[in-house]
């Protein structure tokens, strides 16, 4: 199949979160699969740097933005892992210091994301041979299918949501920047309650739809997790599809990962030993055989659960516990976990910023990872944590609980702790369920190793993937 993938985030390139870990990973392991896959990305600062092959190809563009003509560039180049990649430049809109803006969203990001969507549909038209299949991912990329309708091309269209939350919502005067027919801003096109949603869109308009956990393919359609749109999700379920994402063998691997201080395996755990104890030392942290480690690496906002974080994590230090936290976002979150450091110098550590070497320290070198978020599409730090013997407590949601089985001490069996309903409450439970846990060191070996032994494969989930294109060509 001749697939091209379109998208905001490709890691190692441009990631701000889990989307640019899958557009790392299935695309790679669908051309590994045999297909023919490329995957086309925003020209973003400091990109070409990162990309010393990258060509510029001959295709000049003049797009129309409402009444303008903006031009832009195609670049091409090849990923560290062989896949090709298209980069299209724009440098007004995508030459600036961050993705989609910080702390607050760039005021032209519609137009930034629309431009980007026409310029992947006129991409696609000159690639020889054409793409079968163009895979749309996420809200910055969601009006490729009404696009392609539009102007009755031959592609068919995948629309992938990793996160329902982020709409691409804009004011209707947006619309007029699609240069769609206006019968396309209605309640069964791109219009929501009177505004221009790009998710929406590709909900309505691609001609299959998935998202990243079977588990959070049901809740959208519920008004708990819908962010609105649970009534247009039910509406499309009968293309409506969830599959897990899978963990990048080639990124993380204990047995074979350059950022931590010694490899282990399932049979041999000495090495996660040493992480733990080089963790510690790296934060300044009293050691302690005795002391367990919880850890948590994560955009900080309420999504993730954190105001439980909040109201639990002194009750664990209590106990003799160390907490050690990556992560930035939410100014309140990051002073809390900053000042909860300064109170408790010896037993927490708080590294606020994005530090991917680091993220790899703390999953290999904590006994217990947390993750109380309130919704989560799929998650990917739980399934590394387990890959790595480190064994997650998470809210019984979306792809966690897809991915963590519950321990029970009666049968031994289990890979972590869930828990159920979204309170403090029953957050502090699963956490002293892992402090028993932890005083049982044989029981604990035997759920490390639990965890260690599910496979979460890319190759897995490609298949699946593969069987929803190949059900479109048919
Ligand atoms: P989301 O996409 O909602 O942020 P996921 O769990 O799906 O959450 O993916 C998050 C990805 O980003 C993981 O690869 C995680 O390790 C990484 N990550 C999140 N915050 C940081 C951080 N501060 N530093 C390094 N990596 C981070």
């Amino acid at each position: 199949m001749n697939l091209l993938f379109a998208a905001s985030e490709c890691s190692p390139y441009a990631k701000t979160g889990g989307l640019g870990d899958v557009l790392a990973a299935l695309p790679a392991t669908l051309r590994q699969r045999g297909h023919s896959v490329s995957c086309v990305l925003p020209l973003y600062r400091g990109l070409l740097e990162k990309l010393p092959n990258a060509e510029l190809t001959p295709l000049e563009l003049s797009i129309p933005l409402g009444g303008a003509t903006v031009s832009g560039r195609i670049w091409k180049a090849r990923a560290e892992n062989g896949l090709p990649l298209f980069l299209v430049q724009q440098n007004e809109f995508f030459d600036r210091d961050s993705l989609y803006g910080l702390p607050l969203d760039f005021p032209d990001n519609a137009g930034r994301f629309l431009f980007f969507s026409k310029a992947v549909v006129e991409l696609a038209r000159h690639l020889s041979p054409l793409p079968q299949v163009i895979h749309c991912n996420d809200w910055q990329t969601g009006i490729i299918p009404a696009l392609v309708k539009a102007q009755g091309l031959p592609f068919k269209t995948v629309y992938s949501i990793h996160n329902l939350a982020f709409q691409g919502s804009f004011p209707a005067a947006d619309f007029g920047l699609t240069n769609l027919p206006g019968e396309y801003f209605s309640a069964p096109g791109v219009e929501y309650y009177g505004t221009l949603n790009l998710m929406k869109a590709g909900i309505v308009l691609a001609d299959q739809v998935t998202t990243v956990s079977p588990r959070y393919a049901e809740e959208i359609q519920t008004e708990s997790v819908g962010c609105g749109l649970d009534g247009v999700l039910r509406a499309h379920k009968g293309k409506l599809t969830g599959i897990l994402n899978g963990v990048d063998t080639a990124l993380w691997d204990p047995e074979n990962d350059p950022a931590l201080r010694a490899p282990f395996s399932a049979e041999s755990l000495k090495g996660k030993a040493a992480c733990k104890d080089a963790l510690l030392a790296e934060f300044g942290l009293e050691p302690g055989e005795g002391a367990p480690v919880f850890g948590a690496i994560s955009r900080l906002t309420g999504q993730k659960g954190f105001d439980l974080m909040e109201s639990i994590v002194e009750g664990l230090l209590s106990q003799g516990a160390r907490f050690i936290l990556l992560g930035s976002g939410e100014a309140r979150y990051e002073s809390f976990f900053r000042t909860l450091a300064a109170r408790y110098p010896q037993q927490v550590g708080a590294r606020i910023g994005f530090d991917e070497a680091l993220s790899h320290r703390i999953i290999a070198g904590t006994d217990f990872f947390l993750m109380p978020s309130l919704f989560e599409p799929c998650g990917l730090t739980q399934l590394y944590s387990l890959r790595y013997g480190t064994i997650p407590v998470v809210h019984e949601t979306g792809g966690l609980a897809n991915s963590v089985q519950d321990y029970r001490p009666e049968t031994g069996e289990g890979t972590g702790f869930t828990f159920t309903p979204y309170s403090a409450q029953a957050f502090t439970g699963a956490c002293r369920r892992a402090l028993v846990l932890y005083e049982d060191k044989a029981a604990l070996q035997n759920v490390r190793r639990q965890g260690m032994a599910q496979r979460f494969t890319w190759d897995e989930s490609a298949a699946a993937y593969e069987a929803i294109y190949a059900r479109l060509l048919a």
